[in-house]
């Protein structure tokens, strides 16, 4: 039986990735400071432990004598959506607590022997400078430099990618790198701070009164695409399986506004609500998946509709706050 070990299996896409690899059959031991939130974990062995700690990883990255994971799929951050990544308060803990795991895990997967390493960097590498007309965001994989990540989040997802190419080069680590576009799907957090625009719409919305209003941050007219779980996840261990060892973009095509994403969420709720805008973080102007290497490179690219996931997504957080 393969052996995989999931860094951040208590978050979003992590305690998903769980139930996958164990559906592809796989032993599972995840880490993470805390439980999944929303079910129990899929996993053979979880492990609640601090990645910042070069001891704790030492321990958890250990399989047996003479053994080490098949994989290792490296997902744990301090992360969040554009109210914790853009507002700037959290720009210290953001880069020192990821840098650290990143910095830990690459040094054990390479004393133990680790078989193949996943990272998962994100779109927020890619240069403001291509993001700033919103209807032809600039996102294809050669364009990451010369770099200008619009916030700290996006530098230490490139400083980490280079730091895994780095031990590739020179300790011959297996790695495989993703650069994930706005992953969403059930089981994501959808208040508190953390949550991105999908659940905080989906949120929004169904809090609202029948006939009300509801606040949305800039004037809506800011791109973006979004991949529901599950796709992000095929393209995962897609990815895992294939020989490619350069980053790829992992997400959808599909470019909305988020005036857009929020008429439709409103279709889905019947209400009749006004939107009304307001100043917050925002990020780029535009941003769009460039999918056009990983259909090269893997044969294969995201293409469930938009709207197919936000359903599902919106139903799963009505229940929720319904409970
Ligand atoms: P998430 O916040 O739900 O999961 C990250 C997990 O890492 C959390 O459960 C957190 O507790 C854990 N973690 C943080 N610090 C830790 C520490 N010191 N020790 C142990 N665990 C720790 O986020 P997610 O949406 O599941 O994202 C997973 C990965 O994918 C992250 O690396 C994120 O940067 C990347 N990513 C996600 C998206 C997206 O849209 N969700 C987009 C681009 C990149």
């Amino acid at each position: 039986m393969k052996s995989a070990l999931v860094l951040g299996a208590g978050g979003f896409i992590g305690s998903h990735l769980v139930k996958r690899l164990k559906k592809d059959g796989f032993w599972v031991r995840g880490v993470d400071l805390k439980n999944p939130e929303f079910s129990e974990t899929a996993a053979d062995e979880f492990v609640v432990g601090d990645l910042r700690d070069n001891c704790t990883v030492k321990k958890i990255m250990f399989l047996k004598n003479e053994d080490s994971f098949d994989e290792v799929y490296q997902l744990a951050a301090d992360m969040g959506g554009a109210g914790f990544v853009f507002s700037g308060m959290n720009d210290a803990e953001i880069m020192h607590n990821s840098a650290l795991i990143n910095l830990n895990v690459a040094e054990w997967a390479v004393k133990y022997g680790i078989k193949k390493l996943f990272y998962s960097s994100s779109a927020c590498i890619y240069p403001e400078y291509n993001q700033l007309d919103p209807d032809n965001p600039k996102c294809s994989e050669d364009t990451a430099y010369p770099a200008m990540p619009d916030s700290e989040y996006g530098w230490e997802k490139l400083f980490s990618e280079r730091l895994f190419f780095a031990f590739a080069r020179n300790h011959g680590l297996n790695i495989r790198i993703a650069r994930f576009h706005n992953i969403f799907g059930p089981e994501g957090v959808y208040d508190g701070g953390r949550e991105k625009a999908p659940a905080a719409i989906c949120r929004k919305v169904i809090k609202a009164d029948q006939d009300g209003e509801i606040e949305i941050w800039g004037d809506g007219k800011q791109t973006r695409s979004f991949l529901y779980i599950d796709e992000c996840l095929e393209g995962v261990r897609r990815l895992m399986n294939s020989d490619f060892r350069e980053p790829v973009n992992i997400g959808s095509e599909e470019m909305v506004t988020i005036n857009e994403l929020t008429e439709m969420v409103i279709g889905f709720s019947k209400k009749k609500l006004n939107i009304r805008h307001i100043e917050g973080p925002l990020g780029v102007r535009g941003r769009n998946s460039d999918n056009r290497l990983i259909k090269e490179k893997i044969g294969w690219a995201p293409s469930q509709r938009l709207k197919d996931g936000m359903k599902l997504t919106f139903e799963w957080i009505r229940k929720e706050i319904e409970k």
